[in-house]
C-alpha cells in the first residue's frame, strides 16, 4: 500500500527530533537508542522502491514540505512510525522553549492518529465539569495521589536508587492532576527550574477496579518496568513512578548531581556535565532509576501482575 498524505503538521521540533531518532537507528547507534521496533520499520523503508518517503533521506524534506505520511489503520508501519514520534514528541516535550500545551497538543494528535489511523478534525469537544459522585471521587483520587507521590518521593530517596531523589523535591515538587478526556499523556521534568509532574488520569473512572498501565512501546515488553496490570492503586504508582524518574533524570541538570552516573573528567574529579546516560529521554539511565523505583515499590503492592 502505498501512503498517502494529510494536511495536518506537526510543529517542525518533533520532525527534526523524529527524523534524528531515524538517523541514529539508520546508523544503527545501538539499540538502547530507541526499540527494535523503529529498528524493524527502517528495515521495511529499505526493502521499499527507491523514493521511499520513509527513508531518511527523504523523510525530512517529505513530511517538513509537504505533508505526513502514513498507511492505513491495519499497517503496522503506522504503528512504527507511531512509536518514533511519540518518542520525539517525549523528547521534545523536555526543552524549556516547547510549553506543556504545545506538547499536549501534539500528543493528543498522536493519539488520535494512532486510535483511528488518521488525523483528528480542527475541531475540540467542549469540557463539562463533572457533578455529584464524580466529582467527589475525583476529590478522592486526588487525595490518593498526593499520598502515593510521598511514598514514591520516599522510596527513589533510598540509599540504593542509582540516582537517589534529589533533597528539594520533596518541597519543591509541583503537581498538576488533569482530568480531561483530550489528555492521555503525563510528563515528569522541571518547569522553570522546578521539579514538576503533570498526570492525565482520565483513565481513572468511579465504579473501575481493574486497570492496565501501558508503558512506552520499546520498553512494554521488559519485565520488571515494562506494561503491567492491577487496581488503581497500582496504575497510579506506575504512573508516578514512571514521571518521578524523569524528575530525578531532568532535576539532576540543574542540581549537578548525577550520583551513581557522576562521569570523571580528564583530571579525574566528578565533572558536572550531564552524563550521556541520562540525556536520552527513557534511555538506560532514566530505565535504571525507573527499574528501581518499579522494583521496591509499585511490583510489590498486592495487586500487582506482569502483562
Ligand atoms: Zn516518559
Amino acid at each position: 500500500m502505498y501512503p498517502t498524505y494529510s494536511k495536518w503538521t506537526l510543529p517542525n521540533e518533533v520532525y527534526d527530533q523524529a527524523t534524528e531518532i531515524m538517523e541514529w537507528r539508520y546508523a544503527d547507534n545501538g539499540p538502547e537508542v530507541i526499540g527494535d521496533d523503529c529498528f524493524e520499520m527502517l528495515r521495511a523503508c529499505n526493502e521499499d522502491e527507491e523514493g521511499s518517503p520513509f527513508l531518511p533521506k527523504y523523510f525530512k524534506q517529505q513530511t517538513r514540505l509537504e505533508a505526513f505520511p502514513y498507511y492505513g489503520k491495519d499497517d503496522s508501519r503506522t504503528n512504527m512510525l507511531w512509536s518514533v514520534f511519540e518518542y520525539a514528541a517525549e523528547i521534545v516535550s523536555h526543552r524549556e522553549d516547547v510549553s506543556e500545551s504545545l506538547y499536549c497538543d501534539i500528543r493528543e494528535k498522536l493519539d488520535y492518529w494512532k486510535e483511528y489511523g488518521e488525523f483528528p478534525p480542527s475541531k475540540r469537544k467542549k469540557r463539562k465539569l463533572p457533578t455529584g459522585d464524580i466529582a467527589a471521587f475525583r476529590i478522592c483520587v486526588e487525595a490518593e495521589i498526593k499520598s502515593l507521590v510521598d511514598q514514591a518521593i520516599k522510596v527513589a530517596k533510598g540509599k540504593g536508587c542509582p540516582m537517589r531523589l534529589q533533597s528539594s523535591v520533596q518541597n519543591d515538587l509541583q503537581l498538576k492532576i488533569s482530568w480531561s478526556e483530550g489528555r492521555s499523556s503525563s510528563w515528569g521534568g522541571t518547569r522553570n527550574g522546578k521539579p514538576y509532574i503533570s498526570l492525565a488520569v482520565a483513565d481513572i473512572k468511579l465504579g473501575k477496579t481493574q486497570y492496565t498501565f501501558n508503558e512506552y512501546s520499546h520498553i512494554a515488553q521488559l519485565k520488571e518496568i515494562g506494561s503491567c496490570k492491577g487496581s488503581r492503586e497500582v496504575y497510579l504508582a506506575s504512573l508516578i513512578a514512571h514521571e518521578l524518574a524523569h524528575v530525578a533524570q531532568h532535576y539532576s541538570k540543574i542540581t549537578k548531581d548525577y550520583g551513581d552516573f557522576t562521569e570523571m573528567d580528564a583530571q579525574g574529579k566528578a565533572s558536572i556535565c550531564m552524563p550521556k546516560i541520562l540525556k536520552v529521554s527513557h534511555g538506560s539511565g532514566w530505565q535504571e532509576i525507573y527499574r528501581y523505583l518499579r522494583f521496591n515499590w509499585v511490583n510489590k503492592l498486592p495487586t500487582y501482575r506482569n502483562c
